[in-house]
């Protein structure tokens, strides 16, 4: 950890640690959501649902790892047992136990609006106090925003095709 670097955030760091482990433990759960509904999804369309959904599980990865990064700047711990992301997180876990195509992308287009709900919190608490958290929290908040939309233009696509068909 860098003394100077700790020195310039002017809010709690301990309280921002742990909001960045909730965070944190959110990534992970969301990760894990995308690859396994990528394994297991069926139905129509879902050669291009799979490619999304594993494009997101990566951003997903990648934003743990930001987070990881600047918990450990900060002198905090990133949470070690994934047992405990269940009792950190924020957004929850839903498991894809219906593996049908739409299910699947309500269950991830909820994930990423909860997620967005909490990126936009993160960031009013540290607008002005933390630009370096405030920098990497406006990152993940545009990824989650381009997910939700990606997902959403997934939806409409197969509700398209579905009522096409219908008709025939
Ligand atoms: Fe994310
Ligand atoms: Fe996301
Ligand atoms: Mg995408």
């Amino acid at each position: 950890m860098g003394t100077k670097g700790i020195a310039i955030v002017d809010m709690d760091v301990a309280e921002l640690i742990k909001v960045l482990n909730k965070a944190y433990s959110d990534e992970w759960l969301a990760y894990y959501q995308y690859w396994i509904g990528a394994k297991v999804v069926a139905g129509p369309m879902k050669g291009a649902v799979i490619a999304e959904l594993i494009e997101h599980a990566a951003d997903e990865l990648r934003h743990a790892d930001m987070l990881a990064e600047r918990i450990l700047q900060l002198g905090g711990t990133p949470v070690a047992e994934p047992k405990a992301w269940y009792e950190w997180t924020n957004c929850g876990y839903e498991a894809p136990n219906d593996p049908y195509v739409k299910t699947i992308l309500e269950q991830n287009i909820k994930g990423e609006q909860c997620a967005i709900l909490t990126y936009k919190e993160l960031l009013t608490l540290t607008e002005g106090k933390d630009p370096v958290t405030y920098n990497i929290v406006l990152q993940i908040l545009q990824d989650e925003v381009e997910h939700e939309e990606d997902l959403q233009a997934e939806m409409e696509d197969l509700n398209d095709m579905l009522s096409a068909h219908g008709r025939q």
